[in-house]
């Protein structure tokens, strides 16, 4: 059983490494981030108050999260283990969390932190495009995450999307939660020894080596 918590700041790589964990372990990528803005789509007030808040860079509320996560994680797909990228992104919802695992009985797993310089994650944010139909992500500007054709899904042929906090100000917005709110969950789990750290500043083969090395074969 593998579980791994990804923690970095916004547009570091999580959701690319976890989608290479997914094909390489077989276990689900679950992102809270692309569960919100499925949800943010629905035609209801609590839809409309999920956009808002993902639009401007703030947190949507720990009780939120944390039932998402809640449901999720007893799916019969997790048996084998999960990656979660983007939970828990601060100290109360780690702590609800590992409450949530001492009742259903699952180990914490692995926290890899994939540390990264600020300037490269910015530039990472203001290139990247994803997919809105299987949520493949691509960059404009790394050469190693273009899609083929300009513009266009490899896997599905659909037309390539920004994201609506993928602008330089939302981005200091995510980046500065991300040391105030964040950044304290590695201390946090490094005194449960649990954390390993990996330098995701040379690209993704690099990064995802790094990752292989720790979790094993
Ligand atoms: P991400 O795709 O991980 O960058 O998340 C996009 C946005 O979704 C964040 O900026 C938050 O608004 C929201 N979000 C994702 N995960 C969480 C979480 N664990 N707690 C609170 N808000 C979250």
């Amino acid at each position: 059983m593998k579980n791994v918590i990804l923690i970095a700041a916004p547009a570091a790589g999580k959701g690319t490494e976890a989608a290479l964990l997914k094909e390489q372990y077989n276990i689900p990528h679950i992102s809270t981030g692309d569960i919100l803005r499925e949800k943010a789509k629905e035609n209801s007030e609590l839809g409309r108050e999920i956009k808002s808040k993902i639009d401007n860079g703030e947190f949507v509320s720990d009780d939120l999260i944390i039932d998402i996560l809640n449901m999720r994680v007893q799916k019969e797909d997790c048996n084998n283990g999960y990656i979660l990228d983007g939970f828990p992104r601060n100290v109360n919802q780690a702590i609800a969390y590992q409450k949530m695992l001492d009742k259903i009985g699952i180990n914490i797993g692995v926290v890899i932190v994939i540390d990264i310089d600020k300037n490269l994650a910015a530039k990472r944010s203001a290139g990247r495009v994803y997919c809105p139909k299987c949520k493949e992500v691509y960059s404009i500007n790394t050469q190693e995450k273009k899609s083929k054709v300009d513009g266009i899904c490899d896997k599905c042929g659909e037309t390539l999307v920004k994201r609506a906090d993928d602008n330089e100000e939302t981005y200091m917005e995510r980046y500065n939660k991300y040391i105030e709110k964040t950044s304290p969950l590695i201390d946090y789990y490094e005194k449960r020894g649990v954390v390993y750290h990996v330098n995701g500043n040379n690209g993704i083969a690099s990064t995802h080596e790094q990752v292989v090395k720790i979790l094993g074969e």
